[in-house]
């Protein structure tokens, strides 16, 4: 009993990691990825990786270059689903700039019913699903679109332009929760590319002025699922929470200084933050550092528990990102 007790914990997080295809006009390029077969992928590496020039990284599921949208979701839609019984998830994207973390949780920038990303998916599924139980359960589903940079939180859901530093709340009727951001109902997956185009805007604002800050900031689409059952009145909460992380990259220390420096020191705290708390979790330490972050804290309620766990790591195949790409997989590895 106990070992399935401790594998139930243990599968409350997943680790996939996702490979992205070279970009247009490098279809030919020699690629640091060896081989992949289910869960595992090898890696070529120079001799200071290893004599051996290959490393072995283990997943629950390796994504190669040629896996779609709809196949990397298929594997996420039970997780996605248990929302609609009350769990907490979390859905993480990890990895460098330019290794495919939006294309994965929304899509490319000019989107298809085809290339539709996960949140998209997710929602769609959450909308069916509640259609299907309407007869028994009677859902209302609400979402959230909440932007960190540098360790402040803000509503990306704002129509007025303004965009006011937010403070993160603990109340025993609520849990976790951000009271002064927009919580809209959303009944439809119209309600949803309107929300979420919204939310990309904002974000598109400020990276005007601080140049291509998306890559330097975590953005948050959360999902609140209330379900009341219409025989015996009982009410169950879900919420999950995509997000799509700032780029991992590391940034020299010596070629940066000023804003982006402070910049890159908060991206590091949190992501280190993050992958503390993760790691805690998996190694059920009796400990879990979720202060260390406004991210881990904004998560809190959904990261341990019963709460459930899934970290997209993206990778691309380029030598040039080789170092990046060992980091990353080695993150991987310290979380799963
Ligand atoms: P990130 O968000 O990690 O910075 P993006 O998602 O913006 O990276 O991806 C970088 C570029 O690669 C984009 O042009 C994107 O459309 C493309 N891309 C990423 N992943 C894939 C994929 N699996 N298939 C096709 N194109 C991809
Ligand atoms: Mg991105």
């Amino acid at each position: 009993k106990l070992y399935n007790q401790v594998q139930d914990l243990k599968g409350n997080i997943r680790v996939y990691c996702r490979v992205r295809p070279f970009l247009d006009g490098q279809a030919s390029r020699f690629s640091t990825i060896d081989h992949i077969d289910e869960g595992n992928i090898t890696i070529l590496t120079p001799s200071k990786y290893g004599k051996e020039g290959r490393k072995l990284f283990t997943f629950n599921k390796v994504f190669g270059p040629a896996a779609t949208q709809e196949g990397v979701f298929s594997d996420t839609q039970p997780l996605i689903r248990s929302v609609l019984d009350g769990y907490n998830v979390c859905i993480f994207a990890y990895g460098q700039t330019g290794s495919g973390k939006t294309f994965t949780m929304t899509g490319p920038r000019e989107l298809t019913e085809e290339s539709k990303g996960v949140n998209y998916r997710a929602l769609g599924d959450l909308f069916l699903l509640s259609e299907q139980r309407k007869d028994t359960i009677s859902y209302e589903i609400s979402v959230q679109m909440l932007e960190i940079y540098n360790e402040t939180v803000k509503d990306l859901l704002v129509t007025d332009g303004v965009n006011k530093k937010l403070e993160i709340r603990n109340s025993s009727v609520n849990g976790i929760n951000v009271p002064d951001a927009n919580l809209v109902p959303v009944a439809s997956t119209s309600d949803v590319i309107y929300l979420m185009n919204l939310g990309q805007k904002n974000r598109a604002v400020s990276a005007t002025a601080m140049n291509d800050r998306s890559s330097r900031s975590h953005s948050c689409l959360t999902v609140h699922v209330q379900g009341r059952d219409l025989t015996s009145g009982t009410v169950l909460r879900g919420c999950m929470h995509l997000v799509d992380l700032a780029g991992s990259e590391r940034v020299d220390k010596s070629e940066v200084t000023g804003d982006r420096l402070k910049e890159a020191q908060h991206i590091n705290k949190s992501l280190s933050a993050l992958g503390d708390v993760i790691a805690s979790l998996s190694q059920r330490n009796a400990h879990v550092p979720y202060r260390n972050s406004k991210l881990t804290q904004l998560l809190q309620d959904s990261l341990g528990g019963q709460a459930k766990t899934l970290m997209f790591v993206h990778i691309s195949p380029e030598p040039e990102a080789l170092g990046e790409t060992i980091s990353t997989l080695k993150f991987a590895e310290r979380v799963s």
